[in-house]
């Protein structure tokens, strides 16, 4: 792989992007940065957000426009206000040792400001298609002379409704200019765009290939509609370090997602188009420095929010449209960092998981909803950890030390620790103890092949299976994954390797690991399923009389 200063860069381009950091190329800028320096052709650029594809086009157009000039030389054309404003200050940056002056120009602020920094002259103009088709209209940018267009994330523009403002726009431009195309997906309307509007376009794709997609762990866990809050409580419970966007549908789910956070003690907030803008970005700001540990969005509200180091994204609910999947995980794992998506799903969703996994390339991990059991573990040792961390800031507990000791009197080390662990924990475990297994079985909601699978026997982690006889059967509308569910119910901390089952009308056979032999049938006393109460087994070959004696048991 070549190096920034390899691929031809300016002295004074590489010398700003050695002060960012910037060591080597990324996938994108590898293919783009070239190919923008040595041609004037079109460029289509397959690339997510997160892949470096700012300095992609940024770096050689900063290259290749005269600093010299003050004619508007390149217009860049974003969907929000938000994303207009990063590459801004990405451009600045990367413009820091050239004398070439950057100008935004973006909805939701005065017209007038904006009007008298085009006026002082600039060389790059970035913008909303709005805003800038309205500036265009009232003479005050003027894109005749340009050599560069940026379409950048392309297809979220047209989503966004832009299609009429992007025409006027790209109409005023010169042909002799080359434009760039970047774009996350490439859906029918964005390849018409690229037919009517770019000439023999050259076309990259770093989508399935590139690092940052390939450090997305994509996974779903599935649970009962009621149950999708607390599945989410869940994973961030499980993760005390969570920094995450939670995607949901609408405004007011939005909205109720993030109001039952912050009343059940996390560190959330929303937002969504009901915002004004000056709420919209104390949010942002809060999030961005990490005030905010979880930010509940819609989609759109969500588009330009530029943050690194998000640990999940979340979906609290499958979004209507691939492409919006691939936009909303794209948000983590970016610049080499890696990161997880997860779906919270319910058991109807299950079959449109297939098309999520072809667009992004990747297969979805199954994973459990964790337990109570489990969070509260993490949540204790996590705890620990910190108190390992913990050091007196600012005073001197040593002076105290004498009278803590003597008001400990006799208790032990142990004793200590239990009692400190308790004050903080007590309620935490009245919470969890009862906290009921939430996930669902997914077994029904797979193509036969997988479903075969799944009940086929898996390996026992002690090396042995039980088998075991319940009193339901087909009469009781028992299917392999209801008996399933029913004993992750009875045994919810203890996660059971199944094996075979067998559903016969009045019972059924399953087999156990043996390791789980005695727990398994305490975890069984006085369980119920539909009012009726169950017994369960261990089986034993069959003498007839045995079986006779079953059988007259389970008669109605
Ligand atoms: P972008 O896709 O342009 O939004 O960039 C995503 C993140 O990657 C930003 O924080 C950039 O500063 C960072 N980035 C871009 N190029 C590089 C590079 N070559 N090396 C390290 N980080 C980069």
């Amino acid at each position: 792989m070549q190096t920034f200063y390899e691929i031809g860069l300016k002295p004074e381009i590489l010398e700003s992007i050695a002060q960012i950091g910037f060591v080597k190329p990324t996938p994108v800028q590898t293919q783009t940065i070239p190919f923008i320096l040595g041609t004037d052709k079109d460029l289509i650029a397959m690339a997510q957000t997160g892949t470096g594809k700012t300095a992609a086009f940024g770096l050689p157009i900063l290259n290749r426009i005269d600093p010299f000039s003050d004619k508007v030389q390149t217009i860049i054309l974003s969907p929000t206000r938000e994303l207009c404003l990063q590459i801004t200050d990405d451009l600045k940056t990367f413009a820091a040792n050239l004398p070439v002056n950057i100008v935004a120009v973006y909805g939701g602020a005065p017209i007038v400001q904006q009007m008298k920094e085009l006026k002082r002259g600039c060389q790059i103009v970035v913008g909303t298609p709005g805003r800038v088709n309205d500036m265009m209209n009232r003479n005050k940018l003027d894109l005749s002379a340009i050599s560069f267009l940026v379409l950048d994330e392309a297809d979220e523009m047209l989503k966004m409704g832009f299609k009429d403002e992007m025409d006027a726009i790209l109409d005023q431009t010169p042909e002799t200019k080359q434009t760039l195309l970047f774009s996350a997906t490439m859906p029918a309307d964005i390849a018409r765009m690229a037919g009517k509007y770019m000439k023999k376009a050259e076309r990259i794709s770093v989508g399935p290939e590139n690092t940052a997609h390939k450090n997305i762990s994509h996974e779903y866990c599935v649970t009962t509609p009621p149950n999708c809050y607390q599945a989410l409580r869940r994973i961030a419970d499980i993760n005390p370090d969570i920094y995450s966007i939670v995607f949901c549908r609408t405004r007011i789910e939005t909205k109720e997602i993030a109001d039952r956070l912050i009343s059940d003690g996390y560190n959330a907030d929303s937002l969504h188009g009901d915002l004004s803008q000056a709420q919209r970005d104390l949010v942002m700001n809060r999030f961005r420095n990490r005030s905010l540990q979880i930010l509940v969005a819609t989609d759109v509200a969500a588009r330009g929010l530029d943050v690194d180091n998000l640990t999940h994204i979340i979906h609290y609910h499958l979004p209507d449209d691939q492409e919006s999947y691939i936009h909303r995980s794209g948000r983590t794992a970016r610049a080499g960092k890696s990161g997880i998506s997860i779906a919270i799903i319910t058991p109807g969703e299950m079959r449109r998981l297939p098309f999520f996994e072809r667009q992004a390339g990747a297969k979805f991990t199954h994973r459990m909803v964790p337990s109570g059991r489990e969070v509260f573990e993490k949540r204790l040792f996590n705890f620990v950890d910190s108190i390992n961390d913990a050091q007196p800031k600012g005073y001197d507990l040593d002076v105290y030390m004498a009278e803590m000791m003597k008001r400990f009197g006799s208790l032990s080390k142990e004793e200590i620790i239990k009692k400190f662990m308790s004050l903080e924990f007590n309620r935490y475990h009245a919470d969890y103890q009862k906290a009921p297994d939430l996930n669902v079985a997914t077994a029904e909601h797979k193509p036969r092949r997988e479903r075969d699978r799944d009940t086929a026997p898996r390996r026992a982690a002690s090396g042995q299976f039980t088998r075991y006889t319940i009193n339901l059967g087909i009469r009781n509308k028992i299917k392999p994954d209801t008996l399933i569910n029913i004993i992750n119910r009875q045994t919810p901390d203890m996660k059971i390797a199944i094996g075979k089952i067998d559903i016969q009308q009045k019972f059924a056979y399953f087999e156990t690991d043996s390791q789980h032999d005695k727990h398994l049938q305490q975890a069984f006393h006085r369980a119920k399923y539909k009012g009726l109460p169950l017994t369960i087994q261990p089986f034993m070959k069959d003498t007839s009389k045995r079986k006779k004696k079953r059988e007259l048991a389970w008669k109605e």
